[in-house]
Parts: C-alpha cells; structure tokens; sequence
C-alpha cells in the first residue's frame, strides 16, 4: 500500500458523464476514506485545459453526504489538488507519451498501477485502447481499463470490439461496467434470496408465476436523441442494465462470491435463454401531448433525432429461460422514455393460493390478489411484499397490504451512487460486478436476431402519448402470457 501508487485517468474528462458522475464518485471514495493513500487524477480530453480549470470544473460538480457535512470544504480542497489534466488527442501515442510522464513524476519510482476510464464515445475506444497501451501503461504495476456502454450494437460489432480490446488487453484488464450491478438493491438481491431461508425455497417455476423487470423515465431525449437514435431502447436498457438484473435473479447458487464463480452463474442463465422472438416484442414510441397549457414534444420534434425516425423509445418483451428451475415462467421487461413515471423495479407474482378457503366473498379476490415482492431499484429505495391480510374489525374482511422495507426509513444513511462501489471494485480488482465477454456474447445472442428483425422488416412502433403508461400492445403481450403488469400508482407502497 505505501509502496504502491493508483493512478485514475478520466479518458473524456470534459464530457458529461466524467463531470455528473466519474469526479462526483471519485470524491465520494475519497471522503470515505476510499482510496488508497497515494493515488492521482488525471484527466485527458482534446479541449485545452489546464488543471486549475479542471478543478474548478470539478468542484462545481461535487457533493457533500447529507450526513457528513463537517470538513467537507476541506476535504473538497485536498482532493481537488491531486486532480490535474492533460490535453491530448484521442489516437496520439505521442500525446499519451507525455501523459506518461507527467504520470511517472506523481509516482515518485513506486510501483504504478494504472486506472483508464474510458467516458468517451464508441467510436474511439480502441484508439485510445491502442495509445494508452502502447505508451502509457504501467511498467511495474497493474493496467486497468474501465469501458463504458455501448458494447457494440449486435453481436458482430460486439464480437469485433472484444477481439479489437483483446490485441491490447487481456481479458483480466477490461472492466466493462454496466452501471445497474452496482445499485444497492441489485447487490442486495443475492443477500435476500440467499441468506434468508425463507426466500430460497420459492424461487423456482414452482411458487413464482412471473417476473417483471421495470425501467420508466418520465423525460424523453430532449435534444440529446443523436446517439440514443441509432441505439433505441432494446440496446440502451434492456440488452444491458435489465438483463444482467434478470441474470443474477435467474442463477442458481453460486459456489461462492468470487466473481469467476458468480459471472459462471449468470452466463448459464443467459445461455439456457431462448432468443427473444418478434412476437414476444412490443415497441412504441412517443408523440407529442399536450395537457394543460403545456405540450409535450414527440420523440421525432427532437432535433437530434432524424425525420421518420422508427427508432423504439419503448419496449415490452416476454422471456423464457429453459431450465429446470424456470421452464416456462415468463420473465417480462419493460423500458420506456417519456412514460408517467420515473422508477426501476424488479417484481416477482407468486401463484395463487390452491383451494382457498377465502374467496371473492370476503371482499377480496384471491384468484387476482396473490403475493407480490416488489424490489424498488430507485428513486427511494424499497423492498416490500404485498400479502392477503385481515381488515381489523368483527366482520371478516381481506384486503391486500404491504410488509414494508422502506431504505429512507430504515436506514439513516445515504446511499452511495453505483459509480462509487465500481470504481472502487475496479481499484481493487473485484470484477464480480463487470461484464465478461462469455455473458456478454450471450447477451447480444438473444436480442441480435430480433433486432435485425424489427428493423429489416421496418416494423413500426405504435405511437403513445408523452406522459403516459406507453402502448396498450404492452397488456396485451402480458395477457398473452397471463400476466397483468404489477401497478404502483394503485398500491401507495412507502406512505
Ligand atoms: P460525451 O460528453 O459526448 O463525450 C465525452 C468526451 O469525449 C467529450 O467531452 C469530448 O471531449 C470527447 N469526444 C471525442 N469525440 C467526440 C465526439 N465525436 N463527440 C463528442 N465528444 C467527443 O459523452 P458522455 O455522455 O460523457 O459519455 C461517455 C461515455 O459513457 C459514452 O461511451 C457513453 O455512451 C457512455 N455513457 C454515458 C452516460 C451518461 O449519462 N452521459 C451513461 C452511460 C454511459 P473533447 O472534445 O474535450 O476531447
């Protein structure tokens, strides 16, 4: 440790991601007592900059923890000074030469261990894969490369950004980081299902009916559709973030927490997944509305969104896995932009209760109330399970009610953003929360051959308005699978 130096090069450092997130966690880990005694930051982009205009563009960004507001200033003022910034190009050997050695005098002859986060468009990463390998990568210490989505598009370009990372890096190198997996909640679904006895046994086609896994933004592109256009939101939500959710719920034990033993897990889920099919995909995409004095735009009023564009802001789409444990129980994603309501959620709907002794009678209807468990990803953290429960009174009279985990609540504490734990994983070498390339090849395998299909055959989204639940299509694909969407606006889970 006092022998040893980390070195955090922010690729991209003037973009957006660096500046809301990338510098915000790095202090955060810094005022937790974090990171390792001698670390720097560096900052690389074109732009010119020097580091007192780095720093003083990353003290606008960063935050104080509710709960520790003592010394901050300082602390904001120490860590700002090991902040500096070098300007270069993205495909210069020679810019990422002089790089190095500004890097080296920090280092002051211990051993080096280099940290690249890669906040930079696709199209670049392996020219600066390339630059950082070839000129400054760490003579006597480790090397690490922290990639950001987009993964390819399908699993051609994935395969070829992977074999083009590979003549550079090896496998062990590349922390391909899927922002999701480090959400406290997502983290915390293993702690639940596996250390309670009580959860272990229903996880299985046995006791569960179907599982929903729900991603809703209440804002649409709102003039940064460029990117987002040629993506859409297969490839922007549910081919990453929701599938590798689907991933850890789906496994089966692992033979322990190292990360060879969980990713091991989660691959065998995706690969006993069949290929979505195109009748198990919905897609819409929103219009303009207006409510009030106020309208709305459509997804094609973005400016940065090309005319005519099919591109999906929504999807819908049903999932099987084929295994023992799971044979035919659907799994059900949902991702939209511009719907009614801003949330991610994981929810699970047990069967209902065979040959039970209260029926629609005692007011409630058990055929359509059965036991739901509600993981709330975010905002406001929560986990909650909704159960048939006794109306107190003399007449006997059901209703349905929630056993309640509320985290604000429960815990006085904030919650550290998912940026925090996977920078710090990356510094220390845990990769259980990165995406290797088996999982992510079989994550393209079941989405690519829909994709190519949606827009080979052009299909059309079906239009919903700005604001709303999204497309009927949605319901009707559940119903399909017997299914209803579980409904958070009916059931006021947290008050
Ligand atoms: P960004 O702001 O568009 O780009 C970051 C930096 O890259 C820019 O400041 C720019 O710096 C440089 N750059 C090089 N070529 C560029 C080009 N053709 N267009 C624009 N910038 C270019 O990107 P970002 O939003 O920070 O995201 C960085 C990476 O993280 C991307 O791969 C993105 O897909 C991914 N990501 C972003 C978010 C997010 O919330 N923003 C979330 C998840 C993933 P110089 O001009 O100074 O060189």
């Amino acid at each position: 440790e006092h022998n040893s130096t980390v070195s955090i090069v922010v690729v991209g450092a003037s973009g957006d991601l660096a500046k809301k997130k990338i510098f915000p966690a790095l202090f955060a880990l810094y005022y937790e007592d974090c990171l390792p005694k001698h670390f720097t930051v560096f900052g690389y982009a074109r732009s010119k900059m020097t580091d007192a205009e780095l720093r003083d563009m990353v003290s606008r960004t960063l935050t104080c923890r509710i709960d520790k507001r003592e010394n901050c200033s300082e602390k904001m003022e120490q860590f700002l000074k090991r902040c500096f910034y070098h300007s270069g190009q993205y495909d210069s050997e020679k810019n990422f030469a002089e790089l190095d050695m500004k890097l080296r005098d920090h280092e002051k002859g211990r051993v080096s261990n280099r940290l690249f986060y890669l906040s930079i468009p696709p199209y670049i990463f392996i020219e600066v894969v390339r630059c950082a390998s070839n000129s400054a990568s760490s003579a006597n210490g480790w090397t690490r490369v922290i990639v950001e989505k987009p993964f390819g598009r399908d699993s051609e370009s994935s395969a070829s950004l992977t074999r083009d990372l590979k003549q550079y890096l090896v496998e062990d190198q590349i922390f391909r980081i899927d922002h999701y997996l480090g959400k406290e909640l997502v983290e915390n679904l293993s702690v639940l299902r596996f250390s309670n006895l009580i959860f272990g046994p229903l996880w299985s086609r046995q006791y569960i009916r179907n599982v929903q896994f729900i991603f809703s933004e209440d804002f649409g592109t709102e003039g940064r559709g460029g990117y987002f256009d040629s993506y859409g939101i297969i490839r922007d939500i549910m081919q990453n973030h929701l599938l590798q959710i689907l991933a850890l719920f789906a496994m089966e034990t692992p033979v322990s927490l190292d990360a060879e033993d969980v990713r091991n897990e989660k691959v065998k889920v995706l690969r006993s997944m069949k290929p979505l099919q195109l009748e198990n995909v919905v897609i819409g995409q929103y219009k303009s509305h207006t409510k009030g004095s106020v309208t709305y735009p459509a997804y094609t009023d973005d400016n940065t969104v090309p005319k005519g564009s099919l591109t999906p802001t929504f999807a819908a789409a049903a999932l099987f896995i084929n295994n023992a444990r799971w044979d035919g129980v659907p799994f059900l994603m949902k991702a939209g932009k511009a719907l009614h309501s801003k949330i991610a959620e994981i929810r699970v709907q047990f069967k209902h209760v065979p040959g039970s002794l209260y029926n629609s009678s005692f007011g409630t209807d058990l055929d359509r109330t059965t036991n739901e468990l509600v993981i709330r990803l975010q905002p406001d953290e929560g986990i909650y399970l909704k159960i048939n429960n006794k109306v107190p009174g003399l007449a006997m009279r059901l209703d349905q009610s929630n056993l309640n985990l509320h985290y604000a609540a429960r815990y006085a504490k904030e919650i550290p953003d998912a940026y925090e734990r996977l920078l710090l994983d990356a510094i220390e070498g845990e990769r259980r929360l990165f995406i290797r390339s088996d999982e992510l090849d079989a994550a393209w395998a079941l989405f690519t051959p829909v994709l190519k299909e949606l827009e080979e055959k052009k299909v059309m989204p079906e239009l919903y308005p700005y604001g709303s639940r999204g497309p009927v299509g949605a319901h009707y694909l559940a119903a399909r699978h017997n299914v209803q969407w579980g409904d958070i606006s009916a059931e006021h889970p947290l008050e």
